[in-house]
């Protein structure tokens, strides 16, 4: 009996130390972290998987409804001229649009991170990044009618071949012989704003469908203040659900430079006081 006792005893602390061994930490040493909620609910759960879901069946309908309407086109400030008849076409943005990078967000909270150029480059020529739920069986199904993908990223163009690669094991198409990666700073002008980039596909495609997580996969005014991207949000309010579809991002964006003037030079904590201030809230219970 006692030497049962002894056992199951040796095999919890052998759990134990194995569990702290691949980097468990107590309660109290889970440091409060502004990434945490957010990173558990894209990573971790059905309530993302679902809205991830939701946003390419309702693409699968929207691509459908553009290829039988030659007038549309989900390029309003750079589609020029007579594009009715021009082979189609969609851009799409790949960071937490197409493919889930949560596993470089939990090790930056886990690390106690922020985001840096050389830790990013690093994480992508890992080529580790997940698919988003129901992103390549979209990407597929436009394929399939004939659609070219364009993939408008703010990727450094030094990445291309990693990101390719890792986006190729996926099963994202590749384009063929058109070159679809549209990376920030392959060439010269294309910068982090979209649209010099969007320009280069509607010179030739009808662009269907914009598909991105970010208001700046969209409108370039998305470094504005709060205040002026709720007011360009405003002005293309008739294109969101249509031609426009937005993925969820809590992770990260321009919803949280915004905040604080898209200064990243502003100290953590100036930085966390700009997000705070920014909030609405609710007076309280009646004392
Ligand atoms: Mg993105």
């Amino acid at each position: 009996m006692i030497a049962r006792k002894f056992l199951a005893l040796g095999s919890i602390l052998a759990a134990l130390s194995t569990g702290l061994a691949a980097g468990a930490v107590r309660a109290q040493e889970v440091a409060p972290n502004d990434l945490l909620l957010a990173t558990l609910w894209t990573q971790r759960s059905v309530e993302y998987r679902a809205n991830a879901l939701t946003v390419f069946a309702l693409a699968r309908l929207r691509l459908d409804e553009a290829l039988a309407d030659k007038s549309w086109t989900a390029a309003p400030g750079e589609q020029k001229g007579d594009f009715q008849n021009l082979p189609p076409a969609v851009i799409l943005d790949v960071d937490e649009t197409l493919i889930d990078n949560s596993l470089y967000q939990a090790w930056m909270l886990k690390n106690n991170q922020t985001f840096s150029t050389k830790t990013w480059n690093v994480f992508c020529a890992a080529q580790v990044s997940r698919a988003i739920p129901g992103a390549v069986e979209f990407s597929k199904y436009a394929d399939s009618k004939g659609v070219k993908l364009f993939y408008i990223t703010n990727r450094d163009a030094s990445t291309e071949k990693d990101t390719r690669e890792n986006m190729q094991k996926l099963g994202f198409p590749m384009g063929g012989n058109v070159d679809t990666f549209l990376m920030q700073n392959k060439q010269q002008g294309w910068g982090s704003a979209k649209s010099s980039r969007r320009a280069v596909v509607t010179k030739d495609y009808r662009v269907l469908l914009n598909v991105g997580d970010n208001f700046g996969d969209f409108d370039d005014r998305y470094r504005g203040s709060e205040a002026d991207r709720a007011k360009a949000f405003d002005s293309d309010l008739a294109y969101w659900g249509k031609q426009w579809l937005m993925l969820p991002n809590p992770t990260y964006g321009s919803f949280d430079t915004a905040t604080y003037g898209h200064d990243f030079k502003k100290p953590l904590a100036e930085q966390r006081k700009a997000k705070w201030d920014a909030l609405e809230t609710w007076v309280g219970p009646k004392q």
